[in-house]
């Protein structure tokens, strides 16, 4: 029997708000003195007041526009019942039965495949985030620590529909939705600084069947790599379980990273009861209104607020600048990079259609190829580089007009993203504009052809390789300045003779 997999996703996002969700305490997740961003409200004491922090509703209804969500015009935050001990109110402010965004979709942008597909959301609502335990030795005794600087910052939950059916699917969602965040600016969405969380939701069913199978939930996923990684192995596991006409047990597995494979943290019997019911301490809260002027938010004010999506980039990438989908994708995902590539671009502004077209593609392999490859091979951070747009553009300029050689601009690219400096300077201290000049290149070429009879004879026999090795050596005594197309020509009508 065939099995097709229904995955769903829980993404927790920390929203990058000056101060806590429902406190003035400072958000900062980087934080690294234990409690130092605290107060009554965020550790819950008796008798204190939230207040809601209308920035970060804001994040959320940016995110959901975005996705083309539906927002109501009234909302409300619920308290959701359960004891933990980094949970110092007993209690946590989230949303239940009205989330400020329902519906939606993310479209799997980052994919190669030509047709996109969409995940859509069921909903996105915002909550508080809790204290973080830490477990460990102190004096030889073991001991649970309690660090509450993250208790109270702003979380956005995001769920999706259960229409994901692969492990590279989830992963894609998940970088497109960082991508998006980012660009958005709601939040950096560093999966390993724990500021953006995802969780999976995975069954089996026979295929054409209707019902879904018995679900296990993965925690504790913090890369790209363990999303997919361990949802593949979940389907092989669950596939192995359901074919020897056994049953999965409805549970909560954690992802081992080292060995790669998941593993039973907790039987789930029964639906946890946690109580929700509205919070007593906050009003509902009116978010928009149709008519002029009610309500906390403008939404078309919004709306005009927001950046050109990823997605949208994208297509224009590929379209404006003729690039491939994988360079496209990497732009999308690299702003600082993409807004090199496009202020070189700009450079290029004077240039007739065809120059610039070529001037494109030029810009486009070299930064790709060279540029990122010395960057990775030296280890250097983007910011390091030293290469400006402006200086790119002139090199990019000499190899649009053939003026130089692509060995030439490769040497002089190495040098100044070390270092920078003016090509053009470059190109003029050491004469490294082609030589296609013939009074020039004649006497080299008569004295090589006279320095290697062995090559000469070869050659008259029919030996192919014989003319390269004229060429190669007259390149080398204009040390790399001779376009090796044109010295070929030269060489050979000069052997005719
Ligand atoms: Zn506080």
């Amino acid at each position: 029997m065939e099995f097709e997999p229904v995955i769903g996703l829980e993404v927790h996002v920390e929203l990058k708000t000056q101060t806590k969700m429902f406190c003035r305490c400072l958000n900062n997740s980087l934080e690294t003195i234990p409690n130092k961003n605290i107060c009554e409200v965020c550790l819950g004491y008796p008798g204190v007041l939230p207040t809601i922090n209308k920035k970060a509703i804001e994040g959320v209804l940016m995110v959901g526009l975005a996705l083309n969500g539906k927002i109501p015009e009234y909302s409300k935050f619920d308290r959701k019942n359960y004891f933990y001990p980094d949970l110092p109110k007993g209690y946590q402010i989230s949303q239940y039965d009205m989330p400020f965004i329902k519906g939606g979709a993310l479209p799997l942008f980052l994919s190669s495949d030509q047709e996109e597909k969409k995940v859509t959301i069921m909903r996105i609502h915002l909550e508080e985030d809790t204290g973080k335990l830490i477990h460990g030795l102190v004096q030889e005794k073991a001991v649970s620590l309690i660090d509450f600087n993250r208790a109270g910052v702003p979380l956005m939950e995001l769920v999706t529909e259960p229409v994901i059916s692969s492990g590279k699917e989830a992963r894609l969602f998940s970088q497109g939705l960082q991508v998006l965040l980012r660009a958005l600016e709601v939040s950096e969405a560093d999966m390993e600084k724990g500021q953006m969380r995802c969780e999976v939701n995975i069954s089996l069913r026979p295929r054409g069947e209707k019902n879904f199978g018995t679900k296990v939930e993965i925690k504790n996923l913090n890369s790209f790599r363990a999303v997919e990684k361990s949802i593949d192995f979940e389907i092989k596991r669950q596939t192995g379980i359901l074919s020897k006409g056994e049953k999965v047990v409805q549970e909560t597995r954690g992802w081992d990273d080292a060995k790669e494979i998941t593993f039973s943290q907790r039987i789930k019997e029964e639906a946890e009861d946690y109580r929700y019911f509205p919070e007593p301490d906050l009003p509902p809260i009116h978010l928009y209104s149709e008519e002029e002027g009610g309500g906390l938010f403008d939404l078309e004010e919004l709306k005009k607020r927001l950046p050109e999506l990823p997605w949208e980039k994208k297509k224009r990438l590929i379209k404006e600048y003729k690039i491939p989908s994988e360079g496209a994708n990497l732009l999308v995902q690299e702003e600082k990079i993409l807004k090199f590539f496009e202020e070189t671009i700009s450079c290029f502004e004077a240039f007739d259609l065809n120059a610039k077209e070529k001037a494109v593609s030029l810009t486009y392999n070299y930064l790709i190829s060279d540029i990122l490859g010395i960057k990775e091979k030296e280890g250097f951070l983007w910011e390091n580089l030293k290469i400006t747009p402006l200086y790119f553009s002139r090199l990019i300029n000499y190899l649009v007009q053939d003026k130089i050689s692509s060995r030439a601009a490769k040497d002089i690219l190495l040098e100044i993203v070390k270092n920078g400096g003016d090509p053009e300077r470059i190109i003029k201290e050491r004469n490294l504009e082609k030589v296609s000049d013939q009074s020039v290149l004649l006497p080299m070429i008569e004295e090589v052809v006279k320095n290697n009879p062995k090559a000469l004879g070869d050659y008259k026999k029919g030996k192919a390789g014989a003319i390269q090795f004229l060429v190669g050596q007259v390149m080398g005594k204009t040390r790399g300045a001779a376009d090796p197309k044109v010295l070929e020509e030269i060489i050979k009508n000069k052997l005719k003779d």
